[in-house]
This record gives C-alpha cells, structure tokens and sequence, in this order.
C-alpha cells in the first residue's frame, strides 16, 4: 500500500479508517513460518485482529487459530478453520463455555486448577487437553502487557505441578499438551529457551504429551531504532533446543506458537482526519477526528505508533501533539515532528493492525470506523463504518 493509496482509500471510504495490507500478512507468516521446520506449526492470536476477511487469508495461508473467548473459536470456524486447527485458551471462563468449544471439536487449553479438577471429574481422560503453565518469567515490553510474572492471573503456576499431577492422578485426565505465554513484545529471544527448557523439565510427568506451546509475544518495531525479534535466530535456537530434548527423552513432539501481532501489526494503517489545529500556549495541538476509542494502544500501553501527514508529505517539519476528540485525556502523541499539517490533512498512524479496532469501543456514543482490505492491487471495504442506529441497535427504549 503506497501513501497515495492510502490517500485515495481515505477519499474513497472516509476517514476515521483502518486499512489491512493483505500481502503484508502473507509476509510475515512466512517469514516465521521458513525459520520453522515440519514441527512447527503457527496458531495466528485472533484477538489481535479478528475481521473474518483477515481470518480466511490467514486460514489460507495454512495456519491454525488460537482463540480466547467462545465467540471467536465460532469466527474461526466461520472462517474455514478445521476444528483441529484451533486451540481455545480462555482465561477465567467456566466449565460451560469450554464444553460449547468440546462440542465443536477443538483443543482445549485450561489454565486453572479449579477447572482442570471440575472438567477431571466430568470427562476424566476422554478428552485430552492442554494446560496453561505460569513458569513465572518476566518477559516483555511493560508490565501491563507481561503474563508470566508471579502476580499474573495467568496460568496454573509451575510450582503447583504436584498438584496438577494429583488431579492428573485422580480423574484420569489426559494431558496432550503444555502451554506457556509469558507476555507480548518479547525481543529476546533467549526468553523462549529458557521458557522451553522449563517445559523440558516437567515434560516427564505428563506420559501422553505431543504439543509444546510456547505462545508468543514476538516484537515487531514501533519506531525506528526498534528491532522486530529475530525470527530466524529464534527458529534455530529453539529448534536446536528441541531437537536435543526429544533425542535425549526419545518423546516426538510438535512445537506451537501463537503469534497475534506479529502476523497483522504492521499490516494495518490508520487513518484519520486534522479537524483543528490549536496553538496553546505550550504546544500546537493537532486535534484529528478520532480518538481512544478506536486507537486506546498510546493511552493505555504508552505505545509509540509512528505518525506521517500524508496530505502534506513534504512540508516544513514542526513539532505537534496529536490530541484525540474524546472527552477524557486523549493523547495519541507528544511533540511529534510531522511535516505542517493543516486543517483537513490526511494523517496516517503506522503499525495499527494488531490491538487496533479490535479494542475500539463506542465511547462519547462515537462510532466505530470503517475497516478496508487490500489485496491484491484492489481496496474493498470489510467492515462498514458505523451510522447512529448502531448506538441504539440494542437499547431497549423503556419510557
Ligand atoms: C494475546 C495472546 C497471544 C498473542 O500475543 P502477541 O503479542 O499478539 O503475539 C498469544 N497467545 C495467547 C494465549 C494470548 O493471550
């Protein structure tokens, strides 16, 4: 996607807009998927970017789905995945939400002791499983985004293994496979390693496994001087760390990841319209025509997501802050250099596609924007923006 296409999808279809570069997605799953061998198999982290048009060229690319609510193992099957390419890992749910997904066929990943003994109790081993591991490794780009560490809700704890063998023990359950995911934006890459030879070490106490599930959090660069991880350094490590494992265990396993953002970030561009341009008397506010609500990744994470003025490419750089319209702070950027921007300019935010409209809500009752796919030299809207009836679409109008 050009600049100037993006400026013509921002004519086309309006502004505030997402756009998903459709070849950008195949790129990266390969990339991954060539540092990898046979035993490798990639489950795409649907909730960083869960447009059903998204999930089929995923699907097509021959990927598995790693799903964290009922709803979206029902959009993956809806978008072609085979029950046993996805892996559904809630977290906090209860036993009904995860029989809705055993009735549809799809690996199952419990990741709490309550659970693990209630579902035990009900279908012992006829059903095999995964579980989820806290091994309790800090990992990742901030705290908010890290689930590993010893305070994460995340997981049943590594030390609760003889725990988890009792239950094993007692019911009958059959645990196929052990799962870890200890944060998002990890670079390095020794992380998975160490991460791996934990699983190593209590892979002996589970007699049925064959899958290892390392989850993901591979990095992708925000600014400039950011590195993505490397994928192809990663690939040989843990291959190499796997490779020595099975020999000396004599187990055949196969090894998951579960990238998100990885797959879809860079992919995604968003879109939006200066209304006002506010000089104060400390800085000079860019006031653009969207906000929090559809991009909340700088308000929430202190994430960086590079700005360009597309109307204005070649104009004097000043220095702004890029403010939103909702009415709360709303800050998508502080003293920015961006080439003049005027009322009107077109500004596009880099990077938007994973964690993007994904986490876009309604409010200020403002409405979601449009999303747009680009494939194959061709624009085509994948989701309509929103129109006021949506907001109303299921209040019930009691007086
Ligand atoms: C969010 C999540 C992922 C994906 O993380 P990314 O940082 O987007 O790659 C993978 N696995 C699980 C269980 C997750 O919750």
């Amino acid at each position: 996607m050009t600049d100037n296409e993006l400026l013509s999808m921002a004519q086309t279809f309006g502004t505030p807009l997402y756009t998903y570069d459709a070849e950008k997605i195949k790129q990266q799953y390969n990339k991954l998927s060539n540092a990898f061998d046979k035993q490798t198999r990639f489950f795409y982290a649907c909730k960083a970017l869960s447009n059903i048009n998204v999930l089929k060229i995923i699907e097509q690319l021959g990927a598995g789905l790693d799903c964290v609510s009922i709803h979206e193992v029902n959009l993956g099957v809806r978008a072609g995945f085979s029950a046993d390419r996805i892996l559904f890992t809630p977290n906090c749910v209860d036993l009904s939400e995860i029989e809705e997904a055993m009735q549809l066929g799809v690996h199952i990943n419990i990741d709490n002791i309550s659970i693990l003994e209630q579902f035990g109790n009900k279908y012992a081993g006829s059903y095999p499983i995964f579980i989820r591991i806290n091994p309790h490794i800090f990992a990742g780009g901030n705290y908010k985004i890290s689930t590993g560490h010893i305070d994460s809700k995340f997981g049943i704890s590594i030390h609760q293994l003889r725990h988890i063998e009792r239950v094993m023990k007692s019911t009958g359950l059959n645990i196929e496979g052990l799962h870890m995911h200890t944060g998002s934006e990890i670079k390095d890459v020794d992380v998975f390693v160490q991460g791996l030879e934990i699983m190593f070490e209590i892979a002996e106490h589970f007699p049925n496994l064959k899958y290892v599930d390392m989850g993901s959090g591979f990095k992708v660069p925000y600014t400039k001087d950011e590195v993505e991880t490397d994928v192809d350094r990663l690939g040989k490590k843990v291959l190499n760390a796997f490779d020595t494992f099975q020999k000396a265990s004599g187990k055949d396993l196969m090894l998951w990841f579960e990238p998100g953002k990885y797959i879809v970030s860079e992919s995604g561009c968003f879109l939006v319209k200066t209304n006002v341009i506010k000089q104060t008397t400390a800085t000079v506010f860019v006031g653009v025509n969207s906000g929090f609500n559809h991009l909340i990744r700088p308000m929430f994470y202190d994430a960086y997501h590079h700005i360009e003025n597309l109307s204005n490419p070649n104009g004097p750089e000043r220095i702004y802050t890029v403010v939103g319209n909702i009415c709360e702070t709303d800050t998508f950027a502080w003293d920015r250099k961006l080439n003049e921007v005027k009322e009107g300019d077109i500004l596009v935010f880099r990077n938007a596609g994973a964690y993007g409209f994904e986490m876009s809500s309604n409010f200020n009752s403002r409405l979601k924007p449009a999303e747009v796919l680009y494939l194959d030299g061709k624009a085509q809207l994948i989701r309509r923006r929103e129109v006021f009836e949506d907001l109303l679409k299921n209040q019930i109008e009691v007086l």
